[in-house]
């Protein structure tokens, strides 16, 4: 077997010296057990928070402790009642290739319904986020314009078709031109802008967005979103998905004071985390799997081979390597 685990802690942007590739030997299921067999890890920037010490909506990974995140992965040994060999789970496991685990730390996913690696993202927890955020915070409306920042991520390329699916006239804001290409012409954003290659964020928020912004689905802070706030028009709502631009400063990341704006504007800004909707997951999965079955949503999907791979994975994230979901492919599903 093996494992990655937390080297070190790291300071700012986080390097291959902050993981340790690891062998170990399999640990045999007792009762009620079973052996998972690794298929696709995810990597998420929030593991980046969880790399850190400081108190967060999640516990912080140990140092010299395997790195924990969802996994979906075959039952290839069971001493438990409720699953059988060849079963396709899914569960947030250790970054091993063989995971012993209690029967009630991971569940079933049907991989004839569909592909195995979607569990992890536009049907998984990456979906819901979107799901939610977009729908329950951000309330898009019929011709409003809705802009996503981060958009030709695995959350962002979600909310911003399920804001074309609700009427809205979108905008999304990512970092190349081939992931704003890849928004026009594959999904159909009305208007995109490259944040790294315009030399006025301002001016090319007020380009798309003439007729101001209605909701910003945000997910990456910094410059892009203090941008975006310029434009906000009156009762706009700003689910506050994620941050990652700050994610890696060691320095604290201060920005324009928005009160007036929010005050002007009478703007909703709310964070959230999904897990906070965890009643109604039910609700999001069948939505979201019914648009996927419908062809209303395209999903896109960059899978890093090799399990020895996956802190370049995680640390791409932070590059902007990945179009769509990042995954790490182990083993042949
Ligand atoms: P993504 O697939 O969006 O991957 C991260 C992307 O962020 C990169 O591809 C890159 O794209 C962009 N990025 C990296 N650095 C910067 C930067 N400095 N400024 C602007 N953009 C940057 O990841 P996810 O879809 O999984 O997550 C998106 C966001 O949602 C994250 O902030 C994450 O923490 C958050 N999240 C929140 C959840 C919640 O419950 N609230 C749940 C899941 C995710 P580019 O090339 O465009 O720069």
């Amino acid at each position: 077997n093996q494992q990655i685990v937390l080297a070190s802690r790291p300071e700012g942007m986080p390097g291959n010296d902050n993981f340790e590739y690891q062998e170990t030997s399999i640990v045999e299921p007792q009762d009620g057990e079973i052996l998972v067999k690794t298929i696709y890890l995810s990597v998420d920037p929030y593991m980046r928070g969880r790399m850190s010490s400081a108190k967060s909506y999640v516990a912080p990974f140990e140092v010299n402790e395997v790195i924990h995140g969802n996994v979906v992965g075959e039952v290839v040994q069971s001493k438990s009642s409720l699953f059988e060999t060849g079963d396709k789970v899914i569960g947030m496991l250790g970054w091993r290739r063989y995971n012993t685990v209690g029967d009630a730390s991971v569940r079933k996913v049907d991989g004839s319904a569909a592909p195995l690696s979607t569990y992890l993202g536009i049907l998984g927890l990456t979906g819901l986020t979107a799901y939610f955020g977009l729908l329950d915070i951000g309330r898009p409306a019929e011709g409003e314009t809705v802009v996503v920042s981060g958009a030709a991520g695995a959350v962002g390329m979600v909310a911003g078709q399920i804001a074309k699916l609700r009427g809205a006239r979108v905008v999304g804001i990512a970092g190349t031109d081939k992931k704003t290409e890849y928004l026009k012409s594959e999904l159909r954003f009305n208007e995109t802008i490259n944040y790294n290659t315009t030399d006025d964020l301002v001016e090319s928020v007020k380009q798309a967005c003439p007729e101001g912004v209605d909701v910003y689905f945000d997910n990456v802070g910094g410059p892009v979103s203090d941008a975006v706030m310029t434009q906000l028009n009156d009762f706009a709502r700003i689910p506050v998905c994620g941050a990652i631009s700050s994610y890696n400063k060691t320095e604290e990341d201060i920005g324009p004071r928005v009160q007036p704006t929010l005050v002007k504007s009478r703007a909703l800004i709310q964070g959230f985390i999904v897990g906070d909707y965890a009643p109604r997951f039910q609700e999001g999965s069948e939505k979201l799997a019914t648009w996927l079955s419908e062809g209303k949503l395209k999903y896109e999907e960059t899978l890093v081979e090799g399990f020895e791979n996956t802190p370049k994975a995680f640390l791409g994230l932070f590059s902007g390597e990945n179009l769509g979901k990042q995954l790490v492919k182990v083993s042949e599903p």
